[in-house]
C-alpha cells in the first residue's frame, strides 16, 4: 500500500492496530433487564482493568490517583440512575445510554463556573468510551505500556496518543489520515520513527501480529513480506544507518557555508523528554519547544511550578544555549479536553492560539510567568503562536509587563530582559513584517501554517495535498518578506517551520539570508553537512531567481537542476 512518507527511515514490526473509533448504535432494545445487566457487567470488566493499571502503575502517584478518580466515576450513583433511566424508560441500548448519559453530565459540568469541575469533563468522557468500547466488544490498546517491537497502524493517531508512544517500542506508524505536517508526522519526526500518513484503508489490510515494512522514504507499506524483501530491506538500513553513522563527524562544528558564512542550526521539541535527542544530534539551542504538549499530557491545567520545572530542564540542559518557548498554541488539529474548546466548522481559522490565550488572561500569565523564571537559569526567549496583527502583539505585550510585575512582587528570580518574539506563520503577518520588526524582540517563521495559509489549503487534508506547498512562489515571497522585514529592523529571524529542515529548500533559504533554522533533530546534522558544501554568494544568486518563477514545479525543478543537494 502507498501513503505520504511523513518521517524517514525503514521500519519491520509486528502490527499494531490502535483503534479508538466506534459508533454508537441507535437501535432500541426490547430486553430491558438484559441490557442492564450488559451495563452491569461493562462496569465491573472495566473496574477490573482500572485495577489492574492502578496495580501496574503503582509507583506513579499521579496515575494512581487519576484512575482512583476514574474508578469513582464508574461507581458514581447519578450516573447509575441516569443510564438505567435511559433503558428502562426509553428503551435505548446500554451504549446509546452511557454516551447520552456522559452528554448530559459533560454539558452540565462544562457550565460550573469552576475550572477544577469543569476539568472533570474529559475524565468522564474518558470512562464513558471505556465503557462503551466494552459494550461493544473493542479491545483496549495501551501504547504506552508495549512489550515488544510493534509497527502502529490506526485511522489517525492524536497527539496526545503520539505523547504516550515509546520510541524504542514503536518501529514505524501508518495512518490513514494527515499530512506532512500534521503533528503526528512532526512528533514521529522528533522521536525518529518512520511513519507513513495518509494511506487509505491500511487498518483494514492488516491484522494484528502481521508483518509489516514501513519504507519512510517512498510511503510504501508492505504487508506480510517474503524473506527476500525483508533481507532487501535490512540492506538498505544498514546503509541508511551508516550514512547516520559518518553525519556523526559533524558533531561539535559550526553551521558555516564553504565561504564562511555562519547560521544557526537549532531543533524544535515537544517535551523534556526530547532534550536527549537534541544533544545527540548537536543542535545549537532549541529554536521552538511546543509548550502544548505539557498541556496536552496532562489531566488537569499544568500549574506555573509545574510548567517552570520542564522549561528549567530544558533550559539547563542547554546549557547556555537559546530555547525558545512557544505560548500555548491549541485549536486547530490540537484539542485540551480540560478547556472547554468549542467546536468549530473551521478550527484552523478559529479560536486557537492568541486568540484563546489573550481571552484567558490567568493562563497566559501563569505560562509567561514561567517562562521568564526559567530564564534565570539560562536563555528562555519566550515566542507568540498564530499573531495576526500588531494590535494582538500589544495586547500580548502588556499581559507580558503584568506577569513581570507580580514576579517582582513575589521577589521571585527571572531574566529581564527576556526577549518576547512572534512566529510568522498568517500571510497578515508576513506582509507586516517590515512594520511588526519595528514591535518584537524577533521572528519565526512558521512555514507549516504559513502554507496553509497562504494557500488557502487544510494542512491535514490530503485531498489538498498537491496544492498545500511550501515550494508555491506565493510562499517563498511570503518567507522573503518576511526575512527582509526582520533585517530592516534588525532583529533576529528564523524558521521553525518542516520547510526549514526540507535539504530541497535549505539553499535557498539560506541565499534568501535566513539566520537561525530550526528542525527535527535527527535532521540537524545532515543540514549542516549540506549548508558546508554550499557557496553563501551562489545561494543568493539561486535565491533571487526562485523568488521570480511562476509555479511550484519550476521552483523544485530550479533548485534541482542548479543546485548540488
Ligand atoms: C508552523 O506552523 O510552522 C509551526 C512551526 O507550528 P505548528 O506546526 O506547531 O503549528
Ligand atoms: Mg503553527
Amino acid at each position: 500500500m502507498k501513503g505520504i512518507d511523513v518521517s524517514k527511515g525503514y521500519g519491520i514490526g509486528k502490527v499494531l492496530i490502535v483503534d479508538k473509533t466506534f459508533e454508537v448504535p441507535q437501535e432500541k432494545i426490547e430486553d430491558k433487564a438484559l441490557e442492564i445487566k450488559k451495563f452491569n457487567d461493562a462496569i465491573n470488566s472495566v473496574d477490573e482493568d482500572l485495577k489492574m493499571i492502578q496495580e501496574n502503575k503503582k509507583d506513579n502517584e499521579e496515575i494512581v490517583s487519576i484512575i482512583e478518580a476514574h474508578r469513582m466515576i464508574l461507581k458514581d450513583p447519578e450516573i447509575d440512575i441516569m443510564v438505567n433511566g435511559y433503558i428502562n424508560n426509553d428503551g435505548y441500548n446500554a451504549a446509546d445510554a452511557t454516551n447520552r448519559t456522559a452528554n448530559a453530565f459533560a454539558e452540565m459540568l462544562s457550565m460550573v463556573d469552576d475550572a477544577y469541575i469543569r476539568e472533570r469533563v474529559a475524565d468522564i468522557k474518558d470512562v464513558s468510551n471505556r465503557i462503551i468500547r466494552r459494550l461493544l466488544g473493542i479491545a483496549e490498546v495501551d501504547i504506552s505500556e508495549l512489550k515488544e517491537p510493534v509497527v502502529l497502524i490506526a485511522y489517525d493517531l492524536s497527539p496526545s496518543d503520539m505523547a504516550q508512544v515509546n520510541a524504542k517500542m514503536v518501529k514505524g506508524i501508518v495512518t490513514e489520515i494527515g499530512g506532512k505536517t500534521s503533528h503526528t508526522a512532526i512528533l514521529a519526526n522528533i522521536m525518529g520513527i518512520p511513519a507513513i500518513s495518509g494511506c487509505t484503508d491500511v487498518v483494514k489490510a492488516v491484522k494484528t501480529n502481521d508483518i509489516v515494512i514501513v519504507d519512510g522514504f517512498t510511503g510504501e507499506v508492505i504487508i506480510s513480506p517474503n524473506e527476500e524483501t525483508i533481507n532487501d530491506y535490512n540492506e538498505k538500513q544498514k546503509v541508511y544507518l551508516d550514512n547516520k553513522e559518518k553525519l556523526k563527524k559533524y558533531i561539535g562544528k559550526e553551521s558555516v557555508s564553504k565561504d564562511g558564512h555562519h547560521v544557526e542550526l537549532m531543533a524544535n521539541v515537544g517535551s523534556p523528554k526530547d532534550i536527549e535527542a537534541v544533544l545527540e544530534n548537536d543542535a545549537e539551542g532549541v529554536g521552538l519547544f511546543r509548550s502544548e504538549f505539557l498541556f496536552m499530557d496532562s489531566a488537569t491545567l499544568p500549574t506555573e511550578e509545574e510548567q517552570y520545572e520542564s522549561y528549567k530542564k530544558v533550559v539547563e540542559a542547554v546549557d547556555g544555549k537559546i530555547v525558545i518557548i512557544r505560548t500555548l498554541d491549541i485549536g486547530g488539529d490540537k484539542n485540551i479536553p480540560y478547556l472547554d474548546f468549542p467546536d468549530e466548522e473551521n478550527p484552523f481559522l478559529g479560536y486557537r492560539a492568541m486568540r484563546y490565550c489573550l481571552d484567558h488572561e490567568d493562563i497566559l500569565i501563569a505560562q509567561y510567568k514561567a517562562i521568564l523564571r526559567a530564564g534565570s537559569h539560562g536563555k528562555a526567549y519566550i515566542m507568540l503562536p498564530m499573531l495576526t496583527s500588531i494590535g494582538e502583539f500589544e495586547k500580548a505585550r502588556v499581559v507580558f509587563e503584568k506577569a513581570k510585575s507580580i514576579l517582582r512582587e513575589e521577589g521571585k528570580a527571572f531574566d529581564e530582559d527576556t526577549p518576547l518574539g512572534v512566529m510568522i506563520e498568517t500571510p497578515s503577518t508576513a506582509v507586516m513584517a517590515d512594520v511588526m520588526g519595528k514591535y518584537v524582540d524577533f521572528f519565526s517563521i512558521g512555514t507549516n501554517d504559513l502554507t496553509q495559509y497562504t494557500l488557502a489549503a487544510d494542512r491535514m487534508n490530503p485531498m489538498v495535498a498537491n496544492i498545500y506547498s511550501y515550494f508555491d512562489p506565493s510562499v517563498i515571497r511570503m518567507i522573503k518578506m518576511t526575512i527582509d522585514g526582520a533585517k530592516k529592523n534588525n532583529i533576529m529571524v528564523g524558521m521553525c517551520g518542516e520547510a526549514a529542515g526540507d535539504p530541497l529548500l535549505v539553499p535557498v533559504l539560506l541565499g534568501l539570508g535566513l539566520e537561525e533554522f530550526s528542525m527535527s533533530p535527527n535532521k540537524v546534522l545532515e543540514v549542516r553537512e549540506q549548508i558546508s558544501r554550499l557557496s553563501y554568494i551562489e545561494m543568493q544568486e539561486i535565491a533571487k531567481n526562485v523568488v521570480n518563477l511562476t509555479t511550484k514545479e519550476e521552483v523544485i525543478e530550479y533548485i534541482k537542476n542548479n543546485v548540488n543537494i
